[in-house]
């Protein structure tokens, strides 16, 4: 069985039961960085064998973590932090397991695009989840002009270092707009700024960003008047 286990996206403390339940009782881990891993696990005192399965290895590693698999094992999959798949490996493997008919079970857990979808506020009935907004500039005004249209919620995993180019395209693509930073979400310096692009540019020029953020848009139906 193929068991895919979140990981704390920065609390240690949010990893579940039935996670630590999983690696305790898993004959292999297949992890995104087994050094980055290993220490976690360490923490949580389970020694178990690694396997690396990361972006650059996932094709041809998941032939073989499915043959262990099929030969009776279960494998725990977990990442660096959070879900495994959503911006993270591990899609590739789900699949070739189901398309091998191999059993597949996902524990629920910590995904930042999740926890700070909830806590910006916004609605969150209904959402657009765009991952990492793209580096080139061109398709990063694209992808925010596209979200500005919307009418749910979007959000995006946006790096420090250009959160205040992104906020400077926002303030001409959707200048009235909600949006929400979440920075640092469950760690000592956890933030939750909100404002319009301008708001938020003025306050991160005088701040620079640090630590890892999501940036959520509202929806066009929250702007006032609509
Ligand atoms: N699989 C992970 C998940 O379920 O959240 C996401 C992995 S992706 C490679 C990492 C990105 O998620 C970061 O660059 C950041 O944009 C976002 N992220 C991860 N941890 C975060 C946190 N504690 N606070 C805010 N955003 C976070």
């Amino acid at each position: 069985m193929l068991v895919v286990v979140p990981t704390p996206i920065g609390n240690r403390q949010d990893i579940t039961l039935r996670a630590l339940e999983s690696l305790k009782s898993a004959d292999l881990i297949a992890a995104e960085d087994t050094r980055h891993s290993g220490l976690l696990l360490q923490h949580l005192g389970i020694k178990k064998p690694f396997l690396s399965l990361h972006g650059h290895n996932e094709s041809s590693r998941c032939s073989e973590v499915a043959e262990r698999i099929a030969g009776g094992a279960t494998v725990a999959l977990i990442t660096d932090a959070g879900t495994p798949g959503i911006s993270d490996p591990g899609r590739r493997l789900v699949e070739t397991c189901v398309a091998r008919s191999l059993l597949v079970t996902v524990l629920p857990g910590p995904c930042a695009a999740v926890t700070a979808l909830v806590g910006s506020g916004f609605p969150c009935d209904r959402f657009f989840f765009g991952g990492f907004l793209p580096v080139k500039s061109g398709r990063r005004h694209r992808e925010l002009s596209e979200a500005a249209a919307r009418s749910e919620t979007s959000v995006f995993y946006e790096s420090p270092h250009r959160l205040t180019k992104t906020l400077a395209a926002l303030t001409e693509v959707a200048p009235t707009r909600k949006l929400c930073v979440a920075r640092e979400l469950t760690k000592t310096f956890e933030e939750y700024r909100r404002g319009t692009a301008a708001e938020l540019l003025a306050h991160y020029e005088a701040h620079p960003p640090k630590g890892e953020i999501t940036l959520l848009i509202a929806g066009a139906e929250t702007e006032p008047g609509e």
